[in-house]
């Protein structure tokens, strides 16, 4: 090897380091992440996300479930910190009758109506909202950005060295069908064995975080169980094969719920003595 293909490879090496580098954070729980996108710029588009879905949905008008929900709501945002607490956490409140709720970076939460058919009091709701301010706080968006970048440039790759450049006909072994093909192939087996389990670690990681937010929120941890007792019995989702969803099956996420109460017992107590007991009111 000559010197100067040697000052290539370390030219690389450096390059990659320093994006690395500067693309490594961790989450609340301490896990390092790699989170490549600018937080900025994502904050910026789900601003813009928000907008349009406040434009052009129905919202809840009924001022007691907004207060209500808004109340549990703004008693777990109250208790991050730092840089989680100066975001500018927003909600809108979805009239349909769909059980989900879901946030955008730079702390924007939807809520869809129907989530209230399973949240059935302010402990259950707490549970739902402490998992959906963990996603936000632990920058899920950014790294699933991130990974699916990463996977694509993969698949690229892979379909280039296997069938040659689709962008060039051509190319010594160029076989349409043969190329989509691997293409589909490719973006099945990552979809399954690079983002699936990545999402379902994710929001295990969500549970985990969510749980200790309403704690030290003064919400009763032990209603989280069943929260997700009542998802499953009201939804036929748990029936995915779960290697192939994105969530984890209800059973496996109660019982690591379970094992996790003890230190959220342990923050609720300590809430309710310094006088955190909430008490929003459908
Ligand atoms: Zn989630």
């Amino acid at each position: 090897m000559n010197s100067l293909s040697k000052l290539h490879k370390h030219l690389i090496g450096l390059v990659l380091l320093a994006v690395f580098a500067a693309g490594c954070s961790s989450t609340p729980t301490g896990r390092r992440q790699l989170t490549l996108k600018s937080d900025a710029s994502l904050a910026a588009d789900s601003a813009r996300a928000m907008a349009q879905l406040r434009a052009t949905s129905a919202l809840v008008k009924d001022q007691g479930t907004i207060d209500y929900i808004a109340c549990i709501a703004d008693a777990i945002v109250g208790t991050l910190e730092g840089e989680d607490a100066e975001m500018y956490w927003e909600m809108a409140i979805v009239n349909n009758p769909e059980v989900n709720a879901f946030v955008m970076p730079g702390g924007k939460i939807v809520a869809k109506s129907g989530i209230l058919s399973v949240a059935k009091n302010q402990h259950q709701l707490a549970a739902v909202m402490g998992h959906e301010v963990a996603h936000v706080t632990a920058n899920h968006a950014n790294e699933r950005a991130t990974r699916s970048d990463l996977s694509q440039f993969g698949i690229e790759v892979l379909a280039r060295v296997l069938v040659g450049d689709r962008t060039n006909y051509y190319s010594r072994n160029y076989d349409p069908n043969m190329a989509s093909g691997i293409y589909g192939a490719a973006s099945t087996f990552g979809q399954m064995g690079l983002l699936n389990p990545f999402s379902r670690m994710q929001e295990s990681e969500a549970d985990d975080i969510g749980l200790l937010y309403m704690a030290r929120a003064g919400f009763d941890p032990r209603e989280s169980v069943t929260l997700w007792q009542n998802m499953n019995a009201s939804s036929d989702t748990s029936k995915i094969p779960e290697f192939l969803s994105t969530h984890p099956s209800g059973e496996s996420r109660i019982e690591s719920m379970v094992s996790q109460l003890p230190e959220a017992l342990k923050l609720y107590n300590e809430a309710k003595a310094e006088g955190l007991e909430p008490n929003c009111q459908p």
